[in-house]
């Protein structure tokens, strides 16, 4: 037989040859299926929830790492409490009542929290957590990554073990981003938007999902991994930007008859705390989707006192760590109230968030740690509000708020 190309022909034998040759080259004489696969390791996973544990222990757990949020905090300890009350009484099949699993949405401004509040539940729960991008999935076919490539990441933190993974937490980043384009089904698909969430649909109401261990298709010769969603509990989170007009307008009718005076006037930043799935779903989510995301909570902009408090109160807050670091060296560390006030100051008139908290520290520090680690004479610095100030003067905000 001869296979027909462009400018020759190939006939079967060379063809056997050719195949046989590549395999040689890539898969060392084997077939790509018989090529060793990070095995999947057999169950030896046993969850179980912490002793005698209620809620409002996880939540005094999350208040020693995430400053304010309460709200969030205590949705989240009731939501994580319940999911694996479920785990540890599951039901049999003639349970008339069965719990049903209870995924979470958190709408919140970035740096805020979201990633903060769900790694923390995970790692007091001793379970299995992973971060993944949102932005980064197409519909299965298309340039980028399938949804099954989530559940990859949760099988290489733990190693494998696909028992592990099952009973393990997956936060979902940047959810917002997966928001159906327009409101009108349009004649182009909608590839990394509604497609996506149509894809995660079944993945995060509980089933087995084949998954890719390496992720990706880099690899097509790699061996599938079943893995069941069931117990697996979802966290997703997103900015959802602009979801405050969409609750402004929605509240607003509610007011009759008065006029526009006596309409109830709420700040743009505290307008979240009254966001429902119904506004979820005018952003662009699925109401498919949003059923699958049973609870929903919000997260508080920080303001100035949050951002004092992010950096003196957290366990490992980040002036903690600079004073550990420097007793490290002997050197009594010291930040006066008035430097926290202006590093804070600066964090929030900059937009820097939470997150530029740290390289605002980072541009105030250098030069002590540059120097300081020479001199062994010195026991006590003090960092004040001037020292900081000078720190960052020559231009260094306006580099760190292009950074953000
Ligand atoms: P996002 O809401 O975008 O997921 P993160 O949770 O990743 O934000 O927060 C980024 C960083 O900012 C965290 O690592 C943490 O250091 C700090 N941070 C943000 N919010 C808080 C908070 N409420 N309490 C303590 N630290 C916070």
């Amino acid at each position: 037989m001869l296979v027909a190309g462009l400018d020759a022909h190939i006939c079967e034998v060379c063809v056997e040859q050719a195949q046989e040759i590549v395999a040689e080259e890539l898969y060392g004489g084997l077939n790509p299926e018989e090529q060793p696969q990070p095995e999947a390791k057999k169950p030896g996973f046993e969850f179980k929830l912490p002793k005698s544990i209620i809620p409002s222990q996880i939540k005094e757990h999350l208040d020693k790492y995430v400053i304010g949020q309460d709200e969030a905090k205590k949705i989240l300890a009731v939501a994580v409490y319940n999911h694996y009350k479920r785990l540890s009484h599951p039901a049999t099949s003639d349970d008339e009542v069965q719990i049903e699993k209870s995924n979470i949405l958190l709408v919140g401004r970035t740096g805020t929290g979201k990633t903060l509040l769900a790694k923390t539940i995970a790692k007091f729960l001793q379970v299995p957590f992973a971060i993944v991008d949102a932005t980064v999935f197409t519909e299965a076919g298309y340039v980028g990554e399938d949804v099954e490539s989530i559940l990859s990441r949760l099988l290489q933190v733990c190693d494998y073990n696909v028992a592990a993974a099952e009973h393990g937490i997956v936060y979902i980043d940047e959810m917002d981003k997966v928001a159906r384009k327009s409101d009108n089904p349009s004649i182009t698909r909608d590839v990394s938007g509604e497609g996506v969430q149509q894809a995660m649909l079944k993945m995060l109401e509980g089933t087995d999902v084949n998954v890719p261990p390496q992720g990706g298709r880099k690899h097509p010769e790699q061996k599938l991994v079943k893995v069941n969603t069931q117990n697996i509990l979802f966290i997703c989170g997103g900015a959802f930007d602009g979801i405050e007009k969409i609750i402004a307008r929605r509240t607003n009718t509610k007011v009759i008859g008065y006029g526009n005076a006596n309409k109830k006037q709420i700040k743009e930043e505290d307008m979240l705390q009254y966001v429902t799935h119904r506004d979820v779903k005018r952003f662009g989510m699925i109401p498919e989707l949003i059923g699958r995301l049973p609870v929903i909570s919000y997260l508080r902009p920080l303001d100035l006192d949050a951002m004092k408090r992010i950096l003196v109160e957290p366990r490992n807050s980040l002036l903690r760590q600079y004073q550990h670091l420097f007793r490290l060296e002997g050197i009594n560390l010291v930040f006066t109230d008035d430097a926290i006030q202006y590093i804070a100051e600066t964090a929030l008139e900059y937009e820097l968030g939470a997150r530029g908290l740290r390289s605002i520290c980072e541009a105030i520090m250098t030069d002590a740690m540059f120097d300081l680690p020479g001199h062994k004479e010195i026991k006590h610095y003090t960092i004040d509000a001037v020292y900081a100030k000078s720190k960052l003067e020559g231009g260094m905000l306006e580099v760190l708020r292009a950074a953000a």
